[in-house]
């Protein structure tokens, strides 16, 4: 199984409503990686892998919006995610009668690839469609859905989608 929670993880390293970025400079890229075990050793990331990191996360959250029914620039954020993949070397391989990708370069931009590479697996057995970013244009945050017939399409009902109704609501009333 794909480790979705491992990429809407990564898609959260920002938030877009309190305008905080945990990966935008090298240390913290290093640091969210170590973290998750996908680096290892100590490593060093410069500002510009710190800047690949974060147009990568950024194309996932395009494709995530288009899960949840939003017309995005496909091409742009496949064109940015595929130049990711082969700077890393991310290569197919087969285990145990199933499909696996694993980067053959290291440090930085393999442990970046590692992300990918559970996109990869979940696009592959078919749980990617599960994962979505919050309709709210501000909002925009990547979540699980676990509804059975997917129809989720806010972070949070609360939050979101109130926000939203009461935003339909102004608009027809106004
Ligand atoms: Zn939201």
């Amino acid at each position: 199984m794909a480790d979705l929670e491992l990429i809407s993880a990564f898609v959260n390293t920002a938030d877009l409503e309190d305008a905080t970025d945990e990966i935008e400079h090298g240390r913290g890229l290093v640091h969210w990686l170590t973290q998750h075990r996908l680096l290892q050793g100590p490593t060093y990331a410069t500002e510009r892998d710190a800047a690949n990191a974060c147009a990568v996360r950024e194309a996932l959250r395009e494709l995530l919006r288009a899960n949840n029914g939003i017309e995005v620039d496909l091409d742009r954020a496949s064109a940015t995610l595929d130049e990711a993949a082969r700077r890393a070397g991310l290569a197919v391989r087969f285990h145990d009668g199933a499909i696996g990708f694993r980067p053959t370069r290291s440090g930085v931009s393999g442990g970046l690839a590692l992300v990918l590479a559970e996109v990869g697996k979940a696009m592959a057995d078919g749980s990617w469609r599960k994962l979505k970013a919050c309709r709210s244009d501000t909002c925009r945050y990547a979540f699980v859905d676990h509804a059975r017939n997917r129809s989720r399409q806010w972070c949070s009902m609360e939050v979101c989608g109130n926000r939203e109704k009461a935003r339909t609501f102004r608009a027809r009333h106004a």
